[in-house]
């Protein structure tokens, strides 16, 4: 049975044990103890003295970053196994976790660089004889809540600018995946972290998560994972006025105009959706092509689709792993035949993979879906799979209308050789992220953030250590004189 990491010390949670699977065969990876509320209670405790130890919070930025650095060649020197063990606990294929685990390395020295060259604002002078100036402090315990999709990624993500900021973390991963975050605590204590700052309190969100964020001592949560359980969160916060980060789901629209170059836009459209088995909340789901070039370009979507190899995700050349659960894939299921009775036409997939050992895990074949409108519930609600929806579209006005049409406004693709029109309809589209002639790039340095219900707040950013502190402005007086309010006349 595997300890978690409570206020520093490895031991067995007191909560009932969960199991990590391999979705590729369900064979089990490991046993792993999980958090009771007594343990979260003892580690918000313990994170709360751990921020407030003058020892850390009066360490020079250098100290603190010197720590991340730290923590990153660690995690440099673990990659290979890293990138292992998300594969083995979410099934992604090992190419992608590879570069998950590059994104955290790389994320993480970044944020460091930050934290030593980050330099307070000094306002100017507004008042005779008074110095304004303004610090930023940190804001206390932060919980990180983390989705089972990039546990490395989106905790790397969280937690590195949380501490950077001077603050302690409670990392809770998703059930399912935790022995990410379990390692990333292992990392941590390795590289110095002092004890208290960082745990990882594994667990059910309605037990474990819940006991976190509803703690006094809370005072901001960072969530990533769907827009339902993030709204509830917002209401915890709302009612504890504290502060969120909360990056939600998306229904991302590509669009490919007529003057597209067709080569790199079908090999766009197929990453945008089909890696990661679909299971990313800014997947290209709802693909507009112009009517011009519909039926050449989904010709030739649907013939690279077929192609893409599904299987093994140990093995080095495949692209799409497994999903991360039978009930997942039971729910992607059955939205394809939500789409067929809607009136949708499956042009490439549409069904569960049993074929060459794929009967041992929960694989499911890219699909390709025709013959919708916009307004179909599968165009509506995420998936969270592999399923593209493609339509045809004529008018332009129509289809920036449609392409925003959907409560959700994460991201956006735009295919097209012209860059006035690719820059028109991307100051019009409604979405935090918009890729031109590219898809699913990512960059630490480049906020990411949700409009509408894909999210509130951001993540990343040079300036992204700064959403986890607090401001605090001083005023020196450096005149003399007593305040003559005061004077009797
Ligand atoms: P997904 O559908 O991707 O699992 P969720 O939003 O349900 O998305 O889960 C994302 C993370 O939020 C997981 O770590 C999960 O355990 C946690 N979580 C779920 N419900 C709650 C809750 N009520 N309070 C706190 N955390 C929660």
């Amino acid at each position: 049975m595997k300890k978690i990491f409570i206020a520093g010390q490895w031991k067995l949670g007191r909560g009932k044990p969960t199991k990590s699977h391999y979705p590729a065969d369900y064979s089990q990876n490991a046993e792993i103890s999980t958090a009771s509320v007594d343990d979260v209670n003892d580690a918000i405790l313990a994170a709360e003295a751990a921020w407030r130890d003058p020892a850390w919070r009066n360490s020079l930025p250098s100290e603190k970053a010197a720590i991340l650095f730290k923590a990153a060649n660690l995690l440099e020197e673990k990659k290979t196994f890293l990138a292992k063990l998300q594969t083995r606990d979410n099934g992604k294929p090992i190419s992608e976790t590879t570069g998950l685990v590059n994104s955290a390395i790389a994320t993480t020295r970044y944020i460091a660089s930050c934290l030593e060259t980050l330099d307070s604002e000094l306002t100017n002078q507004r008042i005779q004889s008074v110095l304004t100036f303004t610090t930023y402090e940190p804001i206390g315990v932060v919980a990180a809540i983390t989705p089972w999709n990039s546990p490395i990624a989106s905790e790397i993500q969280k937690i590195v600018p949380a501490l950077a900021g001077g603050n302690a973390v409670i990392l809770k991963p998703a059930e399912a995946t935790s022995l990410i975050a379990l390692e990333l605590a292992a990392i941590f204590e390795e590289a110095g972290l002092p004890a208290g700052l960082l745990s990882v309190l594994t667990g059910k969100g309605s037990v474990v998560g819940e006991a976190i964020v509803h703690h006094p001592l809370v005072q901001k949560i960072s969530f990533t994972g769907s827009t339902s359980t993030g709204k509830h969160l917002a209401h915890v916060a709302a009612d504890k006025l504290i502060s969120t980060a909360l990056e939600l789901g998306g229904k991302s629209p590509t669009i490919v105009f007529a003057d597209a170059n067709i080569d790199m836009a079908v090999n766009g459209v197929i990453y945008g959706i089909f890696s990661s088995s679909g299971q990313a909340c800014i997947a290209g789901s709802r693909l507009f092509v112009h009517q011009h070039i519909y039926d050449e370009f989904l010709d030739a979507l649907v013939k690279k689709t077929k192609n893409i190899i599904v299987g093994d995700p140990e093995a080095p050349d495949t692209q799409m792993g497994p999903l991360i659960s039978e009930s997942h894939l039971k729910s992607v299921d059955d939205y394809v035949n939500m789409a067929k009775a809607e009136g949708g036409k499956v042009m490439a997939g549409g069904e569960r993979l049993m074929s060459d050992g794929r009967d041992q895990g929960s694989y499911y074949a890219p699909t390709i879906i025709t013959g919708l409108s916009n307004e179909a519930q599968v165009c509506q609600e995420e998936i969270f799979g592999p399923v593209l929806v493609v339509m045809p579209f004529s008018d332009e006005e129509a289809l920036v209308a449609e392409a925003n049409n959907s409560i959700y406004g994460l991201a956006a693709g735009i295919w097209t050789e012209d860059y006035r029109k690719a820059l028109t309809t991307a100051k019009r589209l409604e979405a935090g992220t918009i890729w031109i002639n590219t898809y699913k790039k990512f960059s630490i340095a480049t906020p990411f953030s949700g409009h509408k219900e894909s999210g509130v707040g951001k993540e990343k950013g040079r300036l992204g250590i700064l959403d986890y502190m607090q401001t605090k402005s001083i005023f020196l007086n450096l005149d003399d004189t007593p305040n003559p309010w005061c004077e009797v006349k």
